[in-house]
């Protein structure tokens, strides 16, 4: 059976059929149309399905992307190719006999409702792009401060991008539609694979410079682009023949800082991994050390590590990886560089340095 045929069967039946067929989907289809942690690059509350789910089994993470439609979203959810995913979908609808006829009734044609707003989206994005000004500006202290107490040695605010980071005084918090406040925030805009602003990234803080209290103070907001591979570009890359990438931002601050090297955030490890450089670039990976996981033995960060590292070379793309010498904290899940960095400056001097 063709997979047009198939999908209008499956019209009205993918909550049965993800539920069946992709079991980290569970929880959304438990919370629908509620947000919920990432089946696939886990976060807070990045991924919900759409409301319209049964219908057209789509849904979206404000990260990975979105699924456009219940094919899309169990390959990507399962890691599955098409055939692999069609199968199983025909197995489940249909059956193995190749003689099964498609029931005589057809299926009802279903009325789409608009999911994804994409002029909403834009309007979004540019109401908090419009509202921001630069870090050096004088209001901007809260994210100096922030940086400065995150113990990210003295950031060159000349080396930094100031298209791609900058401060909003007072932004929105909402949490599932709800206001829940305003607060100072460092905004971020996050590349597409093509290097196209595609999202904002947002971190909340307070006047004090120090973490908002708020459940999500880091967020991702929703977008449009088939992708955000391009990484949150906060450096300026000038001449330089070497670019450095981490997963966060303080961390790639702290990098910047501490080797004097154009450094640009991927956002996450699912998003590392998938990191696209721009062309003629040497790439150094500055990884976190994460702690292992059922499904990451090697802990996320390293592994998403390796397999940029793997993609890149096969590309011909010349590319080496750093992880801290510092053991895990008891208690922690992870050190990253902005740890080793803010942690060497406390260090006590070694012998052999002083003279
Ligand atoms: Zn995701």
């Amino acid at each position: 059976m063709e997979a047009k045929e198939l999908k209008q069967l499956a019209t009205g039946r993918w909550e049965s059929i993800a539920s069946r067929l992709a079991p980290s989907l569970l929880e959304a289809i438990k919370r629908l149309p509620h947000h919920v942690p990432c089946p696939v690059h886990g976060g807070v509350d990045g991924f919900r399905l759409f409301k319209d789910f049964d219908d057209t089994g789509g849904g979206v993470c404000n990260t990975c992307g979105i699924k456009h439609d219940g094919y899309s979203l169990i390959m990507w959810a399962n890691g599955w190719g098409f055939k692999e995913t069609h199968d199983a979908i025909h197995e489940m609808l249909v059956g193995g006999g190749q003689n099964y006829s498609l029931p005589s009734v057809a299926p009802q044609p279903v009325v789409k409702k608009k999911e994804v707003d994409v002029e909403a989206i834009r309007d979004s994005l540019n109401h908090v792009w419009r509202d921001s000004i630069t870090l050096s500006s004088p209001e901007a202290r809260p994210a100096r401060q922030y940086f400065a107490n995150r113990g990210i040695p003295q950031v060159d605010y000349r080396k930094l991008d100031s298209k791609m980071i900058r401060f909003v005084p007072f932004l929105e918090y909402y949490e599932e539609g709800k206001l829940l406040g305003k607060y100072p925030a460092i905004v971020t805009m996050v590349c597409d694979s093509n290097g196209r602003p595609s999202t904002v990234h947002r971190t909340y803080i307070t006047p004090d410079g120090t973490k908002a209290p708020v459940e999500s103070p880091k967020k991702m907001m929703r977008h449009c682009a088939a992708d955000l591979y391009g990484a949150i570009r906060i450096a300026v890359q000038g001449r330089s023949r070497v670019l450095a990438v981490t997963e966060g931002i303080e961390t790639a601050l702290a990098v910047m800082s501490a080797f004097n090297v154009p450094v640009w955030a991927a956002g996450n490890a699912h998003l590392l991994e998938n990191f696209v450089p721009p062309k003629g670039v040497d790439i150094v990976i500055y990884a976190d050390k994460d702690l292992p996981s059922q499904q990451h033995p090697e802990g996320h960060g390293q592994s998403a590590a390796r397999a940029l590292l793997k993609r890149l070379w096969q590309e011909g793309i010349k590319a080496s990886i750093k992880i801290p010498d510092n053991e895990i904290p008891q208690g922690a899940k992870s050190v990253d560089w902005l740890d080793a960095i803010s942690g060497a400056k406390h260090a006590p001097f070694k012998k052999a340095a002083i003279k």
